[in-house]
């Protein structure tokens, strides 16, 4: 076979993989489906069903009852990031979003897909300032403050901010790991650089985002059923404690696991929070790499400290796209769509 036709074959054999790995996705179920629910991938519409896909960094989509709401958007991650498989133009389907806070690795595709869609954005102060500079409506940005009260109800449950805290970065060792990275993968080229920094700016350095501008959020099913979210793996709150001390537990908690480089600083962090969620499952954010600031973070030193700490929760490590159902009535994960 020569070389040329030896590629036309290889091609072909791509493309028929391709096609037919489409071909299952398109009869698969909202669970089993790579397809985002809120890129026009089947939503689960039962009382039971609900259901958590990652989306990379600390971007998931929540869906149950044919509603879909985004946590986190940052979708476009720069040319020299991995893709996840979904961009910000691919959005096409959404009732709300909700920032944990509003560095650009967690609001950078916000504005441009509340406005073509028409949903309300909701974050802290920072963020809400942030989302009017980038040209939102005041009556699509939401400002939060997380100290109670906030409610956002939707068809079967409601969410609700509570002030949670920034991770705590490793000082000037920071931008010597950042420094290390550079020396291993390369710096960006000028294309590469512009494209970051464009992605960069439509996000907040503001100092309060640190202390006033991180938000967990805290869904309650009409069932009981709770799933808690926070994007950065700062220190407890006591509003975080004072809330969670009112319910007691979660059933699901997607917990930041980023910020240091390094397992020993990490997990004693995302450990606390995973601890004051109390949850049966944990979900981890923001463990991947972004090009020339965050490495992937390894997470089974993590699991098994979980393991020998928390037995009785169980992790959920899922791949871009991938999702996870849960049923809101018993509490548990589902294996299948039916
Ligand atoms: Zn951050």
């Amino acid at each position: 076979m020569n070389i040329r036709l030896a590629f036309i074959s290889m091609l072909a054999l791509t493309l028929a993989t391709a096609a037919r790995a489409d071909d299952a996705d398109e009869n698969a179920g909202p669970c089993a489906s790579l397809v985002p629910a809120s890129a026009g991938g089947p939503v689960p519409h039962d009382n039971d069903r609900v259901l958590l896909r990652f989306l990379g960094t600390s971007n998931y989509e929540l869906a149950y009852k044919g509603q879909v709401i985004l946590l986190d958007a940052y979708y476009d991650r720069g040319p020299r990031t991995r893709a996840i498989g979904l961009m910000p133009d691919q959005v096409k389907r959404a009732n709300a979003i909700f920032l944990g806070h509003g560095h650009f690795d967690h609001m950078s595709d916000a504005v441009s897909i509340a406005r073509r869609l028409g949903i309300q954005v909701v974050g802290g102060p920072p963020t809400y300032t942030e989302l009017l500079r980038e040209g939102l409506s005041s009556s699509q940005a939401v400002s939060v403050t997380g100290l109670g009260g906030e409610v956002f109800q939707f068809r079967g449950f409601k969410v609700e901010a509570v002030l949670a805290h920034h991770s705590v970065l490793s000082g000037p060792s920071l931008g010597d790991f950042h420094k290390a990275i550079a020396d291993e993968i390369g710096n960006p080229t000028p294309e590469q650089a512009a494209a970051e920094a464009a992605i960069l700016a439509r996000g907040t350095f503001s100092p309060d985002v640190i202390t006033k501008g991180t938000i967990a959020y805290v869904v309650t099913f009409d069932s009981g059923f709770r799933v808690a979210y926070v994007d950065s793996a700062g220190p407890v709150t006591p509003t975080m404690t004072a809330f969670m001390k009112s319910i007691g537990h979660t059933d699901v908690a997607i917990v930041a696991y980023q910020g240091h480089f390094v397992q020993e600083t990490q997990i004693p962090p995302t450990l606390a929070l995973i601890k004051v969620f109390n949850p049966r499952y944990f979900l981890p954010a923001h463990h991947d790499e972004i090009a020339g600031t965050f490495l992937d973070l390894g997470l089974e030193p993590l699991a098994l400290t979980l393991r020998e700490q928390m037995p009785a929760v169980k992790p959920i490590s899922l791949l871009y796209r991938s999702a996870a159902c849960f049923s809101v009535h018993s509490g548990k994960q589902l294996q299948s769509d039916d």
